[in-house]
């Protein structure tokens, strides 16, 4: 089933990319993981999932043990508390939720404990809903130019969450929004010579292929890998 469903999803992923002139080869796909056993996560490596994606240090802590015998890259794209960063750091490849300069310093400073450069997003909340994580648009720019002074962390780019509606044509106006911000901070960007930034991690199950249209580099897919899909 989980061999079904990645080849399926793949194939919307790429015919969404297709449908933009975008080419397929620049959209990563992350296996969320949260909730799956390791036995899950080594039947979806052996499908061909490079990238797998956590919520929770605690949960992946013991996941990331139990599977290092396999070659994947790990993400944490869950909220994370600052006592958890120095676990987070030793595991993640990609830390996809810095939403305040707290964090982002705390990333910074057990990076530099381990001589690591941390690569991170920067997580928006783009929709503007109430919701608990994520930094508005305009504090995102602020916390982009506090952050390029640090020396651990390595910005690569935003992440969203779209409000979880049922109409997905509804959750295209926050993805937009991620790409236009991710543009003006570029801008800024070039202005201190700092390497543009690229990566646009929005969609998940129910919104990738909208995600997908409207520039996603990377999708964060869960349930439509591990649950039967009737679609
Ligand atoms: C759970 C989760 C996902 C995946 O959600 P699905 O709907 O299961 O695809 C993506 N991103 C984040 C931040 C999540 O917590």
């Amino acid at each position: 089933m989980i061999s079904n469903n990645i080849v399926r999803i793949k194939g919307l992923i790429d015919r969404a990319a297709q449908k933009r002139n975008r080419n397929p080869g620049d959209i990563r796909f992350v296996c969320v993981t949260k909730g799956r056993s390791p036995d899950q996560i080594r039947e979806a490596a052996r499908c061909g999932v490079a990238d797998v994606g956590e919520n929770r240090v605690q949960e992946a802590k013991g996941k990331y043990q139990l599977l290092k015998d396999i070659n994947i890259r790990w993400h944490m794209v869950g909220h994370l508390q600052t006592n958890k960063v120095k676990d987070a750091v030793r595991m993640f490849d990609l830390i996809h939720s810095v939403d305040s300069l707290k964090l982002a310093k705390e990333i910074d400073a057990q990076a530099a404990k381990i001589n690591k450069l941390q690569d991170v997003l920067i997580e928006v909340n783009a929709s503007g809903e109430e919701t608990k994580f994520g930094a508005p648009p305009p504090k995102a720019l602020d916390l982009v130019k506090d952050m390029i002074g640090l020396q651990h962390i390595k910005l690569l780019g935003l992440m969203t969450m779209a409000p979880f509606v049922k109409d997905k044509e509804a959750t295209r106006p926050s993805f937009r929004k991620l790409r236009q911000l991710q543009v003006e901070i570029n801008n800024f960007l070039s202005t201190v010579n700092y390497e543009p930034s690229t990566v646009l991690s929005m969609g998940m199950s129910h919104d990738y292929e909208v995600a997908v249209e409207e520039g996603a580099t990377m999708v964060r897919i869960g349930t439509a890998i591990f649950e039967e899909q009737n679609r």
